[in-house]
């Protein structure tokens, strides 16, 4: 009997990481979270050998072995020196800043398997696109915008194939540090991280502009219990998704002004990129944090807010689904872009 293949993807954090696998025909082994420790502070080597490990253990869990596996997908954060070459980032240790981890981690991979791995290495949110693009495009062909509004706004572009944008310097789809478009919105420039004075829409639509947004919600909810509250802000901010569920009017009109925000954004990239799925992931849509009615709520105004900007065609096609793999997508995508890439 004929060994089914199988491709293993590799979800990088810098304390943690995680495990899928999939099948040649594009189906998901497990959907359970398994998370290993990455051990970043113990260099290069510690690192990649933590990997394999991770991979030994969901296999043998999952009841597959190496003989299967034809290919590999490591997710991981940017910014990106060359394909697979890790630049400078906040998230990891400094040493690892210039490793060459496409070649080590394909190594030993390698080693372990007794023969040579294909490897493919790419930034995390964009494999992560890539996860949730698999699911949607067995429901309907056609190309993905994803939008995740978190802490920051995570964004991918995945093509037909199922492929991400990656750009010609690997940071293509930063769309987060794109200008709102400002004459819409009654609300003066918010600052962002990044330092553009241009009104990013990452501080308009995430927890990174929050406080800011309370401030000034709170000018019209002067009677609101948070605007005597002596909290700090970051715990009055993380408050809001919480009282957004209970129909606090604050929450809810700071959740509406984010969701409108990034409704204008989904048109304005829709004017690029010309999609077929529009996929929402992030905070708001957690399935555990927040109601259907919620979700619902917020998807009706992103699309109430994008369709009257895109062409008439565009209306007619545009779809848009929450995201559904929660933490497992970027994993699953890292997959996804090995089975692609070895069948391709
Ligand atoms: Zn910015």
């Amino acid at each position: 009997m004929k060994t089914p293949k199988i491709y293993l993807g590799t979800d990088s954090g810098a304390t943690t990481s995680k495990i899928a696998a999939i099948r040649e025909d594009g189906s998901i082994v497990s959907t359970k979270l398994l998370q290993y420790p990455t051990d970043a502070h113990k260099g290069p080597a510690a690192i990649t050998a933590a990997w394999v490990r991770a991979a030994d253990e969901y296999m043998t869990a999952n009841g597959l072995d190496w003989d299967q596996v034809n290919g590999v997908g490591l997710a991981i954060p940017g910014p990106f020196l060359g394909r697979g070459i890790l630049g400078k980032t906040a998230n990891l240790p400094a040493e690892l800043d210039g490793w060459n981890v496409g070649k080590d981690y394909a190594a030993a991979l390698s080693a372990r398997a007794g023969r040579p791995i294909q490897l493919t290495v790419g930034n995390d949110g964009n494999y992560g696109g890539v996860g949730e693009a698999s699911v949607v495009q067995k429901l309907g062909p056609g190309s993905v915008l994803l939008l995740a509004p978190g802490s920051g706004l995570g964004a991918a572009y995945i093509d037909a194939n199922g492929l991400p944008l990656d750009g010609d310097t690997f940071t293509a789809m930063e769309a987060g540090h794109m200008p709102a478009p400002l004459q819409l919105l009654n609300m003066p420039v918010l600052n962002c991280g990044c330092g553009r004075a241009w009104g990013c829409v990452e501080a308009y639509t995430t927890i990174s502009g929050l406080p800011q947004l309370l401030r000034e919600f709170l000018k019209k909810f002067p009677d609101h219990p948070l605007a005597a509250s002596t909290a700090p802000d970051k715990e009055k901010v993380l408050s809001l998704r919480g009282l957004a569920q209970k129909g606090d009017e604050l929450a809810l009109a700071i959740f509406d002004f984010q969701g409108k925000v990034l409704g204008l954004h989904v048109a304005n990239l829709v004017q690029a990129l010309d999609p077929t799925w529009i996929i929402i992931g992030g905070g708001l849509m957690d399935l555990e944090s927040t109601t259907e009615e919620f979700r619902q709520r917020y998807l009706n105004i992103v699309r109430d807010n994008a369709l009257p900007f895109c062409w008439p065609t565009q209306r007619e096609k545009l779809r848009f689904s929450a995201a559904s793999l929660g933490e497992l997508s970027q994993a699953i995508g890292a997959a996804q872009v090995a089975r692609i890439t070895a069948l391709a």
